[in-house]
């Protein structure tokens, strides 16, 4: 038996909750002061990723494929993966297919299974994708939906990208990897693709008038990336197919319907912009970044919105949220704002907020 302390995430909020846990060979028990006795056993564990030294180790369970549990004391770790060989490397076919009760090599028999299966628990499928899939995933979505618009890259303004994110995850130290590309697109649109990337137009520069308003939006989307959305809307259209249609370009695609097919895939729902709004409004509040900002951004959309009538694909994914569902002012009301006494950290100065202004000349 050994023990430690690890960090838990319930895979509701962003909250990083303090656990004492323990290995008791078969299973992984935990507890803390915000969360009741847990026990996961040891066959339902998965890693995340590969454990690597020096890294804190990831791993979520079966019971609540959503949540994860943070171990960075080495010792600790060693001794599970000595005892639990499938915890050494991410995810593989097998575990896969073991989650769906099916041998690898009845796999291929189970294609329609599979596919109804996907269907079903896209939410589910989405948290056990192997990282190397979903960059790949990620890559081709972001040279389908930049459509060859030019990306902008200044050493200033990627300093000033850097240090929002760094303010960020001073605040929430499980904030998801991302990489943050900005393209010369006049639409006002930002959205995150499969593998933690996150898009971000000129014209959203443009219409962000503080770092808080634009810091507010990146944290929206890194919602999304934390809650797994955009692999899960690419699960939920059938995975594996509808992708190979649109990049491989069967079925007789061409670039503008894989651009629609692309669009579909990444509108949210209401649940899920509800999710990354929470996660986003957590994040700033953690890192003291002002909520306002993100507040005021949702109010300027809403207001663009109604400027241009029916006109909301010019908005992207953000007019989306607006336009396709009702409820927004409440949206815009559930913003919590700084605890009173809690005063706002500026996330960049006046001088790096106009270089990432500037990023695309
Ligand atoms: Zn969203």
């Amino acid at each position: 038996m050994i023990e430690t302390l690890a960090t838990y995430f319930d895979g509701q909020s962003a909250r990083n909750r303090t656990v004492h846990l323990r290995d008791d060979g078969d299973a992984l028990s935990f507890s803390g002061p915000e969360t009741p006795k847990t026990i996961w056993n040891i066959r339902g564990l998965h890693p995340i990723d590969a454990p690597t030294k020096g890294q804190p180790y990831r791993l979520t369970h079966d019971a609540k494929p959503g949540a994860r549990l943070i171990i960075t004391d080495e010792a600790f770790i060693q001794n599970l993966i000595s005892h639990s060989n499938h915890l050494r490397g991410g995810y593989s076919m097998r575990d896969i297919a073991n989650i769906f009760g099916w041998t690898v090599g009845g796999l291929g028999v189970c294609a329609a299974l599979t596919y109804l299966a996907m269907w079903i628990l896209p939410d589910r499928v989405a948290h056990v994708l192997p990282q190397s899939w979903r960059e790949k995933t990620g890559t081709e979505m972001e040279t389908t939906l930049s459509g060859g618009a030019k990306r902008c890259q200044t050493p200033a303004g990627e300093h000033a990208l850097g240090t929002i994110v760094a303010a960020l995850a001073e605040g929430t130290p499980s904030l998801p990897a991302v990489s943050i590309h900005v393209y010369d697109m006049p639409l006002v649109n930002a959205f995150a693709v499969s593998g933690g990337k996150i898009i971000v137009t000129r014209g959203l520069l443009d219409k962000a008038e503080t770092a808080e308003e634009f810091t507010g939006v990146l944290a929206h989307e890194m919602g999304h990336v934390w809650h797994f959305h955009p692999e899960a809307q690419i699960v939920r259209l059938g995975g594996m197919e509808v992708l190979s249609s649109i990049f491989t370009g069967t079925n007789g695609g061409n670039a503008t319907t894989n651009v629609a097919m692309l669009a579909t895939v990444l509108r949210s729902s209401r649940a899920a912009e509800a999710e990354a709004d929470q996660f986003a409004n957590e994040a700033l509040i953690n890192a003291k970044i002002d909520p306002k900002g993100l507040r005021s951004f949702f109010e300027k959309i809403m207001k663009m919105e109604k400027d241009q009538g029916s006109n909301g694909a010019m908005l992207g994914e953000i007019g989306s949220i607006f336009s396709t569902h009702p409820g927004t002012e409440d949206r815009i009301k559930n913003i919590q704002l700084l605890p009173s006494g809690v005063v706002a950290k500026p996330v960049l100065t006046d001088q790096e907020w106009q270089a990432l202004k500037k990023m695309c000349g």
